[in-house]
């Protein structure tokens, strides 16, 4: 059977919604399968951390999230209805990212944003059509398609992405275990207006006996929020995936919970949403069987504390979507070690996301009565002086906000290395400015390869242009576009295809000065550094070029 699309994607939540974005603009036909007759209208994960801003700032989305949602200034922490500690987020200390601030923004508005950029890409997500069954052969995957009239197709594609949730099928087709357990404690969730006398504006965590809950300013402002109020289930350590999820959970209820953890008097009106909430946390033992990757929460889901579920199940789509692309692309040897690094990549950060979103929340719950009020007693003065620090701030932030991630284990710290400064291979090309309004991020766009050649020795006209001819000329990875750029100061005239550095930030972050003077970056479409060098060597970049991705890496 023809491939009718070369990947098929089950799931058009967040994460399979970037997954068919990203492909598209690589020039790769997908078809995204459904069964849900509408996109998600509830509110469910509204954190929004500055790595996923980076992603859509790479898309020229990042306006659209920007104003969907609410930049939250700092949090408080309450005990027994007294406030304890302020922590200011105006300031957290990282230069090398436009978003040093986090974002709150409803998941039906994330995702409305990646479906409207899908139709301006010409793709519509197959609605109402559930995906009953998968095989795969050497050559494609076929998937059995249950329409809306019951009648069942085919489709074929050579490659899926199973960004089917949390209770996935792809998942369980392909044989994957799902290690993990349901956590004792639950949540009752309510989207809606808070009527009493505190600041509306604040991310709130409000601590009394064993009793937790927090309030996150919603946009729109005017009393608007997501309260989260944690709730005692009952433990049961033999529930399946299944009773992972949310059912209706009365208001009163929700408001009950939330009074009885502030400590203050208070009202729930106007719900827009509500939920109990059951959550779990477990992981799948791989991400790749053959022609089939898991990504999202069909391989990963944990509590929400910390705000990385969403998050993570996005970036596991921007490492996965330009490999397949490259896979499909190339002509010549095989890429199957380039799409096993989806796997080596992505399986140890959903791991450590499981750990510490585990430690947190087990932390932050726990219903021991002498744990709760060591916690009670303990977290607001201990966040309140440490959060003080403008350094703390700092590894605090670049920790949740996923912009530490990085893909290298036995990599040098950048500084240690024969080469100081700078990203090393696999680590995260970061953002600084090379001149007025102009930085590195504004040259990163378009989700493709970029090479960026840095000059710190100053060049002369035709040595610029000599370098922009012979970057130029240098050899596209197949099939997924490469963009060239010089930075460099510029003793001669200005030339078109060079931008002039006029500030030293982006030779110091990227390693180049008196002793490096010149540099060159191969950077990946997912913002990581693929191959560097501490020369202006283009022929070793078009070589790297060359075999990247091919079987012989
Ligand atoms: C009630 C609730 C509250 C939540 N609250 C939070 C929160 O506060 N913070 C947080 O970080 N996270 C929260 N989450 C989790 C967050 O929503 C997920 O991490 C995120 O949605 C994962 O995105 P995804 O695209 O991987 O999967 P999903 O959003 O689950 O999307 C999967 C899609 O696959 C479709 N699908 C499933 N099976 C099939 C099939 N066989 N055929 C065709 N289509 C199929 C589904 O219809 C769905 O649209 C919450 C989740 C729920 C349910």
């Amino acid at each position: 059977m023809k491939p009718d699309a070369e990947v098929l994607i089950v799931g058009a939540g967040p994460t399979g919604l970037m997954a068919a974005v990203l492909l598209t603009r690589c020039g790769i036909t997908v078809r995204v399968f459904d069964k849900n007759t509408q996109q998600a209208h509830e509110s469910r994960a509204l954190a929004i951390q500055a790595r996923t801003l980076e992603l859509f700032l790479n898309l020229g989305l990042d306006r659209r999230m920007l104003d969907a949602g609410v930049i939250v200034h700092g949090a408080q922490m309450y005990e027994n209805g007294q406030r304890r500690a302020e922590l200011p987020f105006d300031d957290l200390g990282r230069t090398d990212t436009p978003f040093s601030f986090p974002l709150i923004v409803p998941q039906r508005d994330t995702e409305a944003i990646l479906h409207d950029e899908l139709r301006r890409l010409g793709v519509e997500v197959e609605r109402q059509n559930e995906v009953t069954d998968l095989a795969q052969d050497a050559d494609g995957v076929t998937l059995r398609v249950r329409g809306a009239d019951g009648a069942e197709t085919e489709a074929r594609g050579a490659y899926l992405i199973g960004a089917d949730g949390a209770h996935s099928l792809v998942r369980k087709k392909l044989g994957l275990t799902f290690a993990g357990a349901p956590y004792a404690q639950g949540f009752l969730l309510a989207d809606c207006r808070v009527q009493w006398p505190l600041e509306d504006d604040r991310l709130m965590i409000f601590l009394k006996g064993k009793h937790i809950a927090i309030h996150f300013p919603l946009p729109g402002g005017e009393g608007r929020a997501r309260i989260m109020a944690a709730q005692l289930t009952e433990p049961d350590a033999h529930a399946t995936v299944e009773s992972q999820g949310g059912t209706d959970a009365p208001l009163s209820e929700v408001e009950e919970a939330f009074r009885a953890a502030a400590g203050v008097d208070l009202t729930l009106t106007e719900p827009g949403w509500t939920s109990r909430y059951r959550v779990h946390h477990r992981g799948v033992d791989r991400y790749r069987v053959g022609r089939a990757f898991v990504a999202g929460d069909a391989a990963h889901i944990h509590s929400p504390a910390g705000g990385q579920g969403m998050n993570t199940g996005l970036q596991d789509a921007a490492n996965l979507a330009w490999k397949l692309a490259l896979a499909l692309r190339r002509v010549g040897p095989a890429t199957e070690g380039l799409l096993d690094t989806y796997h080596d990549e992505r399986w140890p950060v959903g791991q450590r996301v499981l750990k510490y979103t585990d430690t947190l929340f087990s932390g932050m719950t726990s219903q021991s009565d002498w744990f709760a009020a060591a916690r009670n007693f303990i977290a607001p003065r201990l966040a309140g002086s440490l959060l003080h620090f403008p350094g703390v701030r700092a590894k605090a932030f670049h920790f949740i906000s996923q912009l530490g991630i990085h893909y290298k284990d036995d990599a040098p710290d950048p500084g240690k290395g024969p080469w100081k400064g700078g990203p090393d291979v696999g680590y995260r090309a970061p953002n600084a400015s090379y001149a007025r309004n102009r930085d590195v991020f504004g040259l990163l766009t378009g989700y493709r390869f970029h090479v960026l050649a840095f000059s710190w020795r100053a060049l002369s006209s035709s040595e610029a242009a000599g370098i922009c001819d012979r970057l130029a000329a240098l050899l596209s990875p197949v099939g997924v576009t490469l963009q060239t750029h010089l930075v460099a100061r510029l003793s001669g005239g200005p030339d078109a295809r060079a931008q002039r550095a006029e500030s030293g930030a982006a030779f110091e972050a990227y390693g180049v000065d008196h002793d490096t003077p010149q540099a060159l970056y191969v950077i990946r479409p997912d913002g990581y550094v693929a191959w560097r060098s501490n020369t202006l060597d283009l022929t070793a970049a078009e070589g790297f070029l060359r075999e990247y991705g091919s079987g012989s890496e």
